[in-house]
């Protein structure tokens, strides 16, 4: 339990990332839960890298899995009729290039849904990168030092499956350039299935969600995944969030499926209200919560919140 706090708080402060990590309740090791049953419902395709888990989740979108580290995070990869997308790249562990070349011939174009390393970290390894023109997007693209990452990435957050070409002593995450900004409602065409970029900042500044009308899907990033969100990092802000929840939620009769970027993957998106209702909840001061250093974790059905104490609402 020590331990995994302790993970949280080098990957939240340390390392200016973030995320997730259902791991809090466990007893033993993180990965006692693991396989989560979910990923059992689709087909698992053999790309010949076994650090990832690949999953063909529709005709053409795919899922691109790191289970055997604790962030397991998750990126996906969009065909379409002319090009394809692939939404975040993951951690920079294991060659991600090589999966996505067994997946598709299509020119590849990257797209992040916000630069935390654990999403960008694959980054380096693709020609055509989009992303927003935000100062934190753009310190990001730096990457960070092996000094920086030392203390996130250790033998303790894997399993198992570890690629003989990685090392904890040499691990960083590598600069890129972004090659193409995008704006807030703008549309990326890669050939009869467009994909809608929509600013969400919140859990960081630059957030944004990926709306797929045509397969109803969202692609939340960070914004929502079926675990604790995290909310209270330096750069976050629970005020941005509380407006980006009802962006979101303004798409709920326009797609079925949440696609977040860890553990679980096609959640249902009535998630959309529940995340919304979630964050007038929390402006409720008669609403309970659990009190920590600094910060509160207030628990809904399906996921939790983690915000700053005091709650940056209504301050500015
Ligand atoms: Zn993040």
């Amino acid at each position: 339990m020590i331990r995994k706090i302790t993970l949280l708080l080098l990957t939240a402060f340390l390392i200016t990332a973030c995320d997730k990590g259902d791991k809090s309740g466990a007893q033993g090791n993180w990965y006692d839960a693991l396989p989560r049953e979910s990923w059992s419902k689709f087909e698992k395709i053999d790309t010949g890298q076994n650090w990832f888990e690949v999953y063909k989740l529709t005709d053409n979108t795919y899922a691109i899995y790191e289970p055997y580290q604790w962030q397991e995070a998750i990126s996906y990869l969009l065909i379409g009729s002319e090009k394809a997308m692939l939404v975040d790249t993951l951690q920079g562990i294991g060659n991600l290039k090589a999966v996505t070349d067994k997946l598709t011939n299509l020119p590849i174009i990257v797209m992040n849904t916000h630069s935390h390393y654990d999403h960008v970290s694959g980054n380096w390894q693709y020609d055509t990168i989009y992303g927003v023109s935000n100062p934190y997007t753009l310190d990001n693209t730096k990457g960070h030092s092996h000094e920086e990452m030392k203390a996130g990435m250790t033998p303790d957050t894997v399993w198992k499956n570890l690629p003989d070409t990685f090392s904890f002593d040499t691990y960083e995450s590598k600069p890129y350039n972004i090659d193409k900004f995008v704006e807030d409602g703008e549309i990326i065409d890669i050939g009869g299935r467009p994909i809608e970029v929509v600013y969400t900042p919140g859990h960081s500044p630059d957030s944004v969600i990926l709306v797929d009308k045509q397969n109803r899907m969202m692609f939340t990033g960070d914004s929502f995944y079926p675990a604790p969100i995290y909310l209270y990092s330096e750069k976050a802000s629970f005020e941005d969030f509380f407006i980006s929840a009802q962006i979101m939620f303004d798409y709920h009769d326009q797609v079925d499926y949440l696609m977040p970027g860890h553990n679980e993957t096609m959640q249902p998106a009535a998630y959309l209200n529940k995340l919304r209702q979630a964050t007038m909840d929390i402006i409720n001061p008669s609403t309970r919560y659990i009190q920590g250093d600094k910060r509160r974790t207030y628990q809904f059905d399906g996921f939790s919140i983690i915000v700053k104490d005091p709650l940056d609402f209504g301050i500015r």
